[in-house]
């Protein structure tokens, strides 16, 4: 079984369209794929139609989640959700508040940028985004297209877009305490997403992963392509110790990285334990 938890379509800041991920996952050989984008389920439906369509005896299963933007003490990070219920109100509120303050935000970037000497424009970043939700990683695109910087990448450094960078701004970002109560609440399973990538700003206390067992995490993501070996032995301590499960995944975002859909997996036991706890969706299978 080749299990990979966490991709993103161009729902959010990934290329390929949902349809064109679920192609992309049959062709890396996967079993299981997560779709989750950033604050978003506008790709669920889309891939489910996708994967419906499959020739028969495909065995690929789609995973519906959702990646949460959620901070503490000012230290930005990811929580993955996933089998949530998507019409569950309040947690829909909430990913829609993040969504929608996403717009005030690209904008003053792109306001900071100009002032900076980039020649990009908003029309520019809502063009590259389409219907996504909109974020840095599209506007590195306008960065990219005006000839700013050389790659995404790139623009992911003090001089520009990276958290605390000249042209950073902070979005409405939930607290999450708050994020793991609410999956919970909709059905869904909590897994902290690359708790420890240093090299994309200031991570998490030990301590308030505590703070997040306790109050319903699942698991943590410890196989990223973002985690040196040393971290990875770490969170593996870590999660024995606050009986947290392993997760592996590779964050695919199409060709805006180069990490390969399938790079970093999940154990089958682990991914039976997270379906165990998920009572809000079902995975989408043939
Ligand atoms: P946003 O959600 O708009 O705050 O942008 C965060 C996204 O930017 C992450 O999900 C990544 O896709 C991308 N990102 C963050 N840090 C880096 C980095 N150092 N290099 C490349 N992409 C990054
Ligand atoms: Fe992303
Ligand atoms: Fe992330
Ligand atoms: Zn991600």
């Amino acid at each position: 079984m080749r299990i990979d938890l966490h991709a993103h379509s161009n729902a959010s800041d990934g290329t390929d369209s949902p349809a064109e991920l679920v192609a992309a996952a049959v062709a890396a050989d996967l079993d299981v794929v997560a779709l989750t984008d950033h604050d978003t389920v506008s790709g669920h439906a889309a891939a489910a139609e996708a994967v419906a369509a499959l020739p028969a005896g495909s065995r690929l299963t789609v995973v519906p989640g959702a990646e949460l933007s959620c901070a503490v003490d000012g230290i930005s990070m990811h929580l993955l959700a996933y089998l949530f219920d998507p019409q569950e109100p309040e947690f829909a509120r909430e990913r829609d508040l993040v969504r929608t303050d996403r717009f005030r935000r690209g904008r003053a970037i792109v306001e900071r940028c100009r002032e900076l000497g980039a020649d990009i424009s908003w029309e520019q970043v809502q063009r590259i985004a389409g219907a996504g939700s909109v974020g840095r990683p599209h506007i590195a695109s306008a960065l990219v297209e005006a000839g700013v910087v050389a790659t995404v990448s790139d623009a992911f450094t003090a001089d520009w877009l990276a958290n605390g960078g000249r042209a950073d701004v902070r979005k409405h970002e939930t607290d999450p305490v708050v994020a793991v109560r609410l999956v919970r609440a909709a059905g869904g399973v909590p897994v902290f997403a690359h708790p420890g990538a240093v090299k994309r700003g200031r991570t998490v206390s030990d301590q308030v992963i505590a703070e997040l067992a306790a109050a319903g995490l699942a698991g943590l993501e410890v196989d990223h392509t973002d985690h040196d070996e040393e971290t990875r032995v770490r969170l593996r301590g870590l999660a024995g110790e606050l009986g947290l499960l392993v997760t592996g995944s590779s964050d695919y975002h199409g060709t805006r990285k180069t990490v390969r859909l399938g790079e970093h997996t999940t154990d089958p036991e682990v991914y039976e334990a997270l379906l165990a706890q998920a009572t809000g969706a079902k995975p989408i299978g043939r």
